[in-house]
């Protein structure tokens, strides 16, 4: 397997600097499975072209299990000829200082875009060809590929060429990334540091990636740590795609008494089929329970609900037996992933909008986000919000003073707090709002939740 890089910048030789190898030497280095080895082909003024091959060791690669930077769980036939993760770890060995970019010797240049042409061979790819185009295109490569042929006629490995302008340390990290990606492939890496290893090598540039989920998930394989590296990257907002997982178990117990829990779905289908809204959406639905009485209910005629946890929606899936036979019809009830904080078309048009013990899970500066998205922006004619009343906490004989409810609350609110935030977000995005309690009130601490209706 081989990468080439090359430029046709002026003097292209400084392309030795930039990548931190002399053209006019081999460079070898081991890599545990193997030998990586660099070496220029063409270094002239006018053209310079690095490559870099690895000298796979199958034998070793079983042998050495236990040692240097990670193991094989398993032998993979085509390992030692595909350009994969392997390439990568050697990218990353021999092109680690140049993958700083900083350059002692050409520091402008090191931080300078310049025309540089990438080929890597043969190159597997899983996921089909255009997945090329949607990894590297964003980042400013222009993407041509031949297919290799194979004995049997076109094999699953390509040759592909990048082109464009672009600094070298960047495009090393590039490649260090998306080589795996494409991959995608049992690889030998494991353990949180990855993540850290992803963002200090791609957090530049994968940060604003369109296909970033997709980069971390294949990259990292494991959700969890796909989940971490988003929740980092979190250019604000996509930390929430994967909020954290909220277990509902210890506030329904403390609430249980009061059976607040179904007085609340009652009031809120109550509050929802007043408004006449057919096209109703449940954000930050959960386990899916008010999506199950609002199913029951022939008032609501289409019904979304929408989290950002998979675990939930996959419980709420089940209990609500969607894609099931005699489970809803699909037009009627869909379930989607994703963050309330973001516009999002998919459920645009919603008359009546729910947002049930969910605001107090978010934190408190992300609190403009969720009014642009959902007040500035979809506008729906009516929105139901519920939250715990704070002052009620103290008749909660097994909550300690001071505690929330929930170990996931960021902030639970008086009812003057409540009424502060929802009059300010009815003013700015032009709703009324009026203000009710749930369970049975406290002549001095009020409901045990508190709800608010908006209505355009
Ligand atoms: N409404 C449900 C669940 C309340 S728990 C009920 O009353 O039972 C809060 C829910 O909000 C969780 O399921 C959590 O995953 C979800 N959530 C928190 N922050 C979110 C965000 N930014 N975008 C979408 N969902 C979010």
């Amino acid at each position: 397997m081989f990468l080439s890089i090359s430029t046709t910048h002026r003097p292209a030789t400084d392309l030795g600097f930039l990548l931190m190898k002399h053209p006019e030497r081999m460079h070898e280095v081991e890599v545990g499975f193997g030998k990586a080895v660099v070496f220029y082909p063409i270094a002239t003024d006018e053209r310079c072209e690095a490559v870099l091959t690895l000298d796979v060791d199958p034998i070793g690669l079983v042998r050495g299990r236990g040692e240097a930077e990670g193991l094989l769980d398993q032998y993979v036939n085509d390992r030692p000829y595909a350009a994969s993760s392997f390439l990568s770890v050697g990218l990353n060995r021999i092109f680690r200082t140049a993958m700083t970019g900083v350059s002692r010797e050409r520091a402008e240049l090191a931080a300078a875009k310049i025309p540089l042409v990438v080929k890597v061979c043969p190159l597997p790819v899983r996921g089909g060809e255009e997945l090329l185009g949607t990894l590297f295109a964003p980042l400013g490569w222009k993407v041509s590929f031949e297919r290799v042929e194979g004995p049997h006629g076109p094999s699953r490995y390509v040759s592909l060429t990048l082109e464009g302008e672009q600094r070298v340390a960047e495009a090393l990290s590039h490649l260090y990334v998306l080589i795996p990606v494409l991959d995608d492939d049992k690889h030998y890496w494991s353990g949180d540091d990855e993540v850290e290893k992803l963002l200090a090598k791609a957090g530049a540039w994968l940060g604003t990636h369109p296909s970033k989920e997709l980069i971390a998930k294949r990259y990292l394989k494991r959700r969890r740590l796909a989940r971490m590296a988003l929740a980092r990257l979190a250019s604000e907002d996509q930390a929430e795609l994967e909020a954290p997982e909220v277990r509902q178990t210890r506030e329904e117990a403390l609430e249980a008494p009061v059976r607040l829990n179904d007085l609340r779905l009652d009031a809120v289908v109550e509050a929802l089929a007043a408004t006449g809204a057919k096209f109703v959406v449940d954000l930050g639905c959960g386990e899916g329970k008010l999506l199950g009485r609002l199913m029951r209910d022939r008032r609501f005629e289409k019904i979304v609900g929408l989290d950002a946890s998979s675990r939930a929606l996959e419980t709420a899936r089940d209990r609500l037996k969607l894609d099931m036979a005699g489970g809803p019809k699909r037009e009627r009830v869909t379930l989607l992933h994703g963050a309330l904080t973001y516009r999002d078309e998919r459920w645009a048009g919603a008359e009546a909008v729910s947002l049930v013990e969910v605001i107090e899970h978010l934190d408190a500066d992300r609190l403009p986000a969720l009014e642009k998205a959902v007040f500035g922006v979809a506008q729906p004619k009516h929105v139901v919000v519920t939250t715990p009343n704070a002052e009620y906490n103290v008749l909660f004989e097994k909550l300690t003073a001071g505690a929330f409810r929930h170990p996931d609350h960021r902030f639970e609110w008086t009812r003057a707090e409540f009424a502060a935030w929802a009059g300010g977000v009815a003013e700015r995005c032009g709703y009324a709002v009026s203000y009710a309690g749930v369970g049975e009130a406290h002549p001095e601490h009020g409901a045990p939740t508190q709800m608010a209706v908006f209505a355009r």
